[in-house]
């Protein structure tokens, strides 16, 4: 939804990512619909009537973050990881995102989309949900970011064929109910023909709801766990409905190991070789590229989502992310979901992004910098959701989705430099509005369009109900770790 008054953002500064020099010159940024409509040097007398009007004379606008890859489904289940692995991890996270309600389905995707907007996110993809679904599932999620008025991809999350780089080891001997539960517990994956009519369907009735706002991706939870039939239909829908194709990406060592034995060849070969590379394809992780995969990558324009807290917090690896970049590969951020994380920041997944890669031995001028990494989280994240060319900047014709930090907060004192202030200092404290397509959905720190303290009481409530709903889940996660390593 749109607001109906033109609104003006009065006497900012504006960040612009490819100026040579910064500016403190002030400007007015009139919006009008979703777009951003004229921006003029700043004028002293100003007629406001019937006009939103936001006095920004501390503040900078800069273009909105995009949040490239997480899963709402988890939010309920941040601080439950610790001192877990990816298989453990993924196990323990069946037990806090299965059998879940319509209403609680709805209720943590506003948890989520609220924290997302509170630190100056405008766009995500959503990468949902954990489990096989239905066409019931995911009405409550675009609900809830319509309600949000959050610009958000749902990435369709499917498989047809075993998680097999979480189950034990081929020659270890698992009891009986265990056994029972990998083989028909909540992971067991639906036949790739029913899951490819649900696919459609839900595209069908969802891709370009909310106005515009909401887009539906093709999204394998991996190709490791796809049959390339599976694989080669979903590329099939995404060719006939234009849209994207999300997934996770050599996240770990065994998923390179598997690739091997099971196909002869590395995943991001397989994926070419179906046809599953290209600017609308958007990959997570893809910590364990080698050479001629970064090459495949870059050769597509295929974009890589960097989640360096996920991928630290649950012993990953870390992406190299510092060479796909000069090797012409597009980069997104991403925080993954906050049952890996735990908080859904991506300012703070741009300076851990920056930094981590310094570790890594490279020539100083191959090091990332504050302004190339946030570019990539802003230009890299409006590629990831297909949207180039439309956001990312703030000039006329653009949608109007950017947000304001207030430049006389504590990390912005003395002001020294935007850019890196925002990235190593701020991490996202001092944004007080945030406007999305238009509509301001965050004013002086308050959500506007949603009730912030009504979804926190009732995802209060919820997360009790899941917890005595999954028991045995729970139980299951305990007692399988023992035959994962
Ligand atoms: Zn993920």
């Amino acid at each position: 939804m749109t607001q109906a008054a033109p609104l003006l953002i009065r006497n900012t500064r504006i960040l612009d990512l490819h100026a040579k020099q910064p500016s403190d010159q002030r400007f007015d940024v009139w919006v009008v619909g979703n777009q951003i409509e004229r921006i003029t040097a700043a004028q002293a007398q100003l007629g406001t009537d019937g006009v939103d009007c936001i006095d920004a004379s501390k503040h900078c606008l800069i273009p909105g973050l995009v949040n490239a890859h997480t899963h709402s489904p988890a939010s309920y289940a941040k601080g439950t990881v610790d001192i877990d692995n990816h298989p453990r991890f993924m196990w323990r996270n069946q037990a806090e995102t299965i059998g879940r309600s319509a209403q609680e389905i709805y209720n943590c995707t506003l948890l989520t989309g609220i924290e997302l907007i509170k630190s100056g996110v405008t766009a995500v993809i959503d990468h949902y949900p954990e489990q096989p679904f239905t066409f019931d599932d995911v009405g409550p999620v675009v609900q809830a970011y319509c309600d949000l008025g959050l610009r958000a991809c749902i990435a369709l999350r499917v498989y047809d064929e075993p998680y097999y780089d979480i189950l034990p080891a081929a020659d270890r001997t698992v009891p009986a109910h265990i056994d029972d539960v990998i083989r028909s517990g909540p992971l067991t994956p639906r036949s790739a023909s029913e899951q490819l009519a649900l696919c459609e369907a839900l595209i069908q009735a969802y891709d370009g709801a909310g106005a515009g706002l909401i887009k539906i991706m093709v999204a394998p939870s991996a190709p490791l766990r796809c049959s390339d039939g599976f694989l080669s239909g979903l590329v099939g829908l995404s060719e006939r409905y234009g849209i994207g194709i999300h997934t996770h990406l050599l996240e770990t060592p065994v998923a390179v190991q598997i690739s091997h034995e099971r196909f002869g060849k590395s995943l991001v070969q397989r994926m070419q070789d179906l046809g599953m590379l290209g600017s609308h394809v958007s990959c997570a992780h893809a910590i364990y590229v080698d050479d001629d995969d970064i090459k495949r990558l870059s050769q597509t324009g295929t974009v890589v989502v960097h989640n360096p807290v996920s991928n630290l917090r649950i012993g990953d690896g870390v992406a190299p992310v510092a060479r796909m970049h000069h090797a012409g590969v597009p980069i997104a951020f991403g925080t993954d979901g906050a049952s890996t994380n735990d908080n859904l920041s991506i300012l703070e997944e741009i300076k851990l992004g920056t930094i981590l890669q310094r570790v890594q031995h490279l020539p100083l001028d191959q090091w990332l910098s504050a302004q190339e990494a946030l570019t990539m989280a802003i230009e890299g994240g409006a590629k990831a959701i297909g949207r180039e060319g439309e956001l990312g900047r703030i000039t006329r014709g653009q949608l109007a989705d950017f947000f304001l930090v207030n430049l006389n907060s504590i990390y912005f004192t003395p002001l020294n430099d935007i850019v890196k202030q925002l990235v190593y200092a701020d991490l996202g404290r001092s944004i007080e509005h945030v406007i999305v397509n238009g509509q301001v959905v965050m004013r002086a720190g308050e959500l506007t369009t949603v009730n912030t303290a009504s979804v926190l009481g009732t995802s209060r409530e919820q997360r009790a109900q899941t917890m005595a709903r999954n028991q045995s889940l729970y139980a299951f996660a305990n007692e399988v770790e023992n035959y994962l390593d």
